[in-house]
């Protein structure tokens, strides 16, 4: 099952996703198997990290800043080379173990959708797939 959602984004920031995605996979049905969240942009991303102190998305994106400066050396005629670089270290997807109708995440795991060069329209993708 392929499930697509739709966000407008702010000019960077994470956007915690994971009412979406378990959304999609208690729809599925699928009580075995495996959740893959993709997103098909090159200057956005998707991470699994903390859901209890926002703090840790804002430092998250602080620690993404000072990684990846934007640099007057950079060729790229669009100008966001740096949001490019940020989008491949946060990589684009993540998979999740769905045993038992629900995502096998820690307590304290969220799923974010990373944006680095809003604010934009952006879609994201769900796939589940059901272990035999
Ligand atoms: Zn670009």
């Amino acid at each position: 099952m392929l499930y697509t959602y739709h966000l407008k984004t702010p000019p960077e920031g994470f956007l915690s996703i994971t009412a979406q995605v378990k959304g999609a996979v208690a729809e599925s049905g699928v009580q075995s198997g495996i959740c893959v969240v993709f997103c098909p942009h090159t200057t956005a991303g998707i991470t699994i990290n903390e859901n209890a102190d926002p703090d840790v998305q804002t430092d998250l994106l602080l620690a993404y800043r000072a990684a990846f400066p934007d640099c007057a050396a950079f060729r790229h005629c669009e100008g966001n080379s740096a949001a490019h670089a940020k989008a491949s270290a946060m990589g684009s997807s993540a998979t999740v173990i769905i045993e038992n109708g629900i995502l096998l995440l820690g307590t304290w795991q969220g799923i974010y959708f990373c944006e680095f060069d809003g604010p934009r329209n952006r879609t994201f993708y769900v796939k589940i797939i059901e272990a035999r």
